[in-house]
């Protein structure tokens, strides 16, 4: 049996990150065709017993297509203004997509400060158990309107590792719009070597290119690194694949896709 096949049959908690490259079509607005099969394909793994958890990008795309001509303004005020528009357009499409199977959910906007306050980590880390034990999908991202600089967690992969930790989850699934980590950007590098399985993150981060950055992502490949590594020191692993195709998650757990697989140590 593959690794990741193996690994998704015995999660049962499984946190799942959306990067913004995967629900955004190549005009820069929001694919949501995309998001619909995503929705349908965690609802497939809820009715097999399963809990999601989903920290999704995609925010100020929504917010691009809904305030078109605001796309090119680079003051910080508008840039948190389009997210605080698109986060709403994000949500509706989540909520009618999931509705479709009477699933209901649940929206927490977060930053840094949140998760180095006690206090706040444990209301958060309350909230999250109760949405997902009453069958609720809890929708995460951060508070781009809020976070300055200061408190900034400045990337979902990182968002999603904390939130990972601090529900205690089985598997972190990071959904890219590559296949998996590989020794130099593929987008550059058309012989770049996929990377299926990596036991110890600092060594490959010695070994590999992690210079390249896509034009919606924000961290590149060294932030779903770092997030790998928080996320091995508790022991939970990690699975990196690629969010563009179509059934990524349904071949996954069927064993016919590949991706990277972090194992913790
Ligand atoms: P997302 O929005 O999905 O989080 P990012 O754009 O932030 O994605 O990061 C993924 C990008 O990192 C890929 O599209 C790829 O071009 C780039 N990248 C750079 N180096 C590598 C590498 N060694 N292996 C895989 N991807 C890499």
């Amino acid at each position: 049996m593959s690794a990741i096949k193996q690994l998704m049959t015995k999660s049962r908690k499984i946190v799942l990150k959306i990067g913004s490259n995967v629900l955004s079509s190549d005009d820069g607005t929001v694919n949501k065709v995309a998001l619909h099969r995503l929705v349908e394909q965690v609802k497939e793994l809820m009715d097999q017993g399963k809990q999601v958890i989903i920290v999704s990008s995609g925010a100020g795309i929504c917010g691009v297509g809904a305030m078109d001509k605001w796309s090119r303004r680079n003051d910080i005020n508008y840039k948190q203004a389009l997210c605080a528009i698109g986060q709403v357009e994000l949500m509706m499409a989540y909520k009618e997509f999931f509705s479709d199977f009477g699933i209901l959910v649940g929206q927490m906007l977060l930053t840094g400060q949140d998760f180095s306050d006690d206090q706040r980590t444990l209301h958060i880390r309350n909230t999250l158990f109760t949405l997902v034990d009453e069958g609720v999908v809890p929708v995460i991202n951060e508070n781009d309107s809020v976070s300055v600089e200061e408190i900034k967690i400045g990337d979902n992969d990182t968002l999603a590792a904390l939130t990972a930790n601090l529900w205690n989850a089985d598997v972190m699934i990071l959904l890219s719009d590559i296949d998996g980590v590989y020794d130099k950007d593929p987008k550059k590098n058309k012989n770049a070597l996929l990377l299926e399985e990596v036991h110890d993150i600092d060594v490959l981060a010695e070994q590999i290119d992690t210079s390249g950055r896509s034009a919606f992502g924000t961290g590149g490949i060294v932030t779903k690194l770092s997030a790998a590594k928080l996320v091995a020191k508790h022991g939970i692993p990690t699975i990196l694949l690629n969010g563009k195709k179509p059934d990524i998650l349904r071949n996954a757990h069927a064993g016919t896709e590949t991706g990277t697989v972090f194992f913790p140590r």
